[in-house]
């Protein structure tokens, strides 16, 4: 279903964003799993205990509104690409661990520079009296993640008129790991019969997608009008380091030193999992992501010359030059 939102309009002129979509857990990963009554349809893949009572899965939730997600955001002009367009792991692969889960979202958004990142998942609680939508950004984050994230959550409460229980800060990986304003939303609570049985109803998961859709062009019409600005990666700074951080790191220092890159956009935020290439003195190429802290680390030969790093992003130009003395200690 198409949405008319009028702020979207003044984004179109410049292109509205490139949004990754994240349908959270998928194939072995179930999620959080919620019980229903009996006989309830959700227009899911059945799911049901051992005694044959209806259950609730997470993944299936999440995929069915990333689906609808991207039908809303592609009806309105807005590109989007799915991290997962089935019931398995991140690039619609067997799901093998949750690290490699999580690595392939946000490499596929970053590989393919996306300039939003939203992740859809369902709560869970061990009280079944948790109720209520929340939206998470990665602790620290700055105003574009924010901003996102309010807008979101702004629109989902408006639509699904549950319990709101705000924007939080967390160190989810691919909050952590997204070079773009990255922001995962917790629609309701699985483990709350009433967001459960709520949540079952194929209506109320379109507006769920609805309210995501909705936060989405409200923020991007805002990017627009120069309201928020978009980060990119505005410049790199290299600096030695020291034999503790090396060690922390794996790497041994005595085989080389070890150079600390560190990638900021141009409100002077650190940018966290923006992609580096590399090219060291002795002339190989590594490529490496820049953590939470926008810092990535990078193993230097104990040979003179000089080291080049880049972003590695599509239309983005942004190069640093450190020279390395042939001995350093
Ligand atoms: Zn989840």
């Amino acid at each position: 279903m198409a949405l008319a939102i009028g702020a979207a309009s003044a984004a179109s002129a410049l292109g509205l964003p490139l949004v990754a979509i994240d349908p959270g857990h998928g194939g072995a990963d179930s999620g959080a799993v919620g019980s229903l009554p009996p006989g309830t349809v959700t227009g899911l893949t059945p799911r049901a205990d051992a005694a044959g009572n209806p259950l609730i899965f997470e993944k299936d939730v999440n995929l069915d509104v990333g689906q609808r997600l991207n039908a809303i955001l592609q009806a309105n002009g807005v590109p989007t690409l799915m991290t997962r367009n089935t019931d398995s792991a991140g690039g619609d692969v067997p799901y093998v661990s949750e690290g490699a889960d999580l690595k392939a979202r946000t490499d596929l958004a970053n590989a393919q520079a996306a300039q939003l990142f939203v992740s859809i998942h369902q709560n869970s609680a061990s009280s079944a009296l948790g109720t209520g939508t929340e939206t998470y950004v990665f602790t620290g984050t700055g105003p574009a993640s924010r901003a996102l994230a309010l807008a979101i959550q702004q629109s989902v409460i408006a639509r699904l008129l549950l319990t709101d229980r705000g924007v939080r800060e967390a160190n989810f990986y691919v909050l952590r790991n997204s070079a773009m304003p990255a922001v995962l939303v917790e629609g309701a609570f699985l483990s709350n019969p009433t967001d459960a049985l709520a949540v079952a109803s194929p209506d109320v998961r379109q507006a769920m997608a609805e309210g995501i859709g909705t936060g989405v062009l409200n923020y991007a019409g805002m990017l627009g009008a120069g309201v928020v600005q978009q980060p990119v990666p505005t410049k790199i700074s290299l600096a030695r380091s020291g034999g503790a951080v090396s060690r922390r790191a794996g790497i041994n220092p005595s085989r080389g030193d070890l150079w600390v890159a560190t990638v900021i956009d141009q409100s002077g935020i650190p940018m966290a999992g923006v992609p580096l290439t590399a090219r060291l003195p002795n002339g190989k190429g590594v490529s490496v992501s820049t953590r939470g802290d926008g810092k990535a680390l990078l193993a230097v030969p104990r040979r003179r010359g000089r080291l080049n790093v880049a972003v590695a992003l599509p239309g983005i130009r942004v190069n640093a030059r450190g020279d390395v003395p042939a001995r350093i200690r």
